[in-house]
């Protein structure tokens, strides 16, 4: 086991700046998702109540709490305060801690890369929820991350990392014809082929069955459920591809989806 400044802490201390730690920074995500997507200014700016634009102070900004006491509303103008930051807010934490203890409570830079990529994942779900794209910056701080996740792994290899990218985009490219010609649906765009290229380097081709599947049952439940509630022909696909991600990361050791339907079949 990896010794480290974290190691020597009690679970309960782990626990609980693991539990700081996700609503940090799903209270930052929270920001800047929507400075980003709104194209402003991401520092040396004050947050603003969006209604009266009073300054907030400190004490308004602490995660959940600050929601929970004002009963989500400003308290300068009453003006209800979004239910999106105490919940991105309960995402994060939830998430942060689900990563802790899949990969064994060690904290260590393995863990710190993949709550980074989680950060990134779910960040691109809420814009593109939100504003239907995924800002470029976020891929290539998403690529930053994934790189550095497989370089440092023992066995790299350059040539396999890009061949795994390619095959996921190949795949990305059969979806986009099947939604095209099968549905007549722009489903998938030239920002989601870039991420399944970043997606195979990241989850290599031993988890490429269980990510089609989980994204493309995530993709037509959600897809199905969003034309339903929206009334909208086009739905966001981040959702499906960065959850799908997401959970064969943390789970593809435990997810035998080509095993599983090889007992089904043979
Ligand atoms: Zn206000």
């Amino acid at each position: 086991m990896q010794n480290n400044i974290f190691s020597l802490l009690t679970p309960q201390l782990q626990v609980f700046l693991i539990t700081l730690a996700g609503l940090a920074i799903g209270s930052f995500t929270s920001l800047f998702t929507y400075r980003l997507a709104t194209k402003q200014p991401m520092i040396f700016t004050r947050s603003k109540c969006l209604n009266c634009h009073v300054n907030l102070k400190a004490i308004n900004l602490i995660p959940i709490f600050s929601w929970l006491m004002q009963r989500g509303k400003c308290l300068n103008c009453h003006a209800k305060i979004s239910l999106r930051y105490p919940l991105i807010e309960l995402s994060f934490l939830g998430i942060f801690l689900l990563v802790y203890f899949v990969l064994h409570k060690e904290i260590n830079s393995k863990m710190f890369l993949y709550l980074a990529i989680t950060t990134m994942l779910l960040a691109m779900i809420i814009v593109d929820l939100e504003h239907y794209f995924i800002p470029d910056v976020m891929q290539y701080v998403l690529t930053i991350f994934v790189g550095l996740l497989v370089v440092f792994n023992d066995n790299f290899s350059l040539i396999s990392a890009l061949g795994n990218g390619a095959v996921y985009v190949l795949f990305g490219a059969g979806l986009w014809l099947f939604f095209y010609f099968g549905a007549g649906i722009q489903a998938i765009g030239i920002d989601d082929l870039k991420f399944f290229f970043i997606a195979g380097i990241l989850l290599t081709l031993k988890n490429f069955i269980a990510f089609m599947i989980i994204t493309g049952l995530i993709g037509v439940v959600f897809g199905f459920a969003w034309q339903k509630i929206k009334n909208d022909e086009t739905f966001p696909f981040a959702p499906a591809m960065c959850l799908s991600a997401l959970i064969c990361m943390l789970f593809g050791d435990v997810i035998k989806i080509s095993e599983w339907l090889g007992k089904i079949i043979f």
